[in-house]
């Protein structure tokens, strides 16, 4: 296996991917696992938007509606 040193984007530190996961892209400190956490949360949100355009036009719609 191909291991190299990579560069983080959150702190700016030097690190070794985990073996288990050569192509992780944020160091190991709490603070960057959290940063990869919400990073992947917010790709996986926008990507859910995008195959449901219409869901929070018509939540808001329905909500409206309520009042
Ligand atoms: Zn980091």
């Amino acid at each position: 296996m191909n291991r190299q040193v990579r560069r983080c984007p959150h702190c700016d530190q030097l690190f070794l991917p985990d073996k288990y996961h050569p192509r992780q892209k944020y160091c190991s400190s709490e603070a960057c696992r959290r940063e990869r956490r919400r990073s992947y949360k917010a790709r996986y949100n926008k990507l859910w938007r995008q195959q449901n355009p219409h869901y929070f036009r018509e939540y808001w719609l329905a909500y409206r509606e309520l009042k």
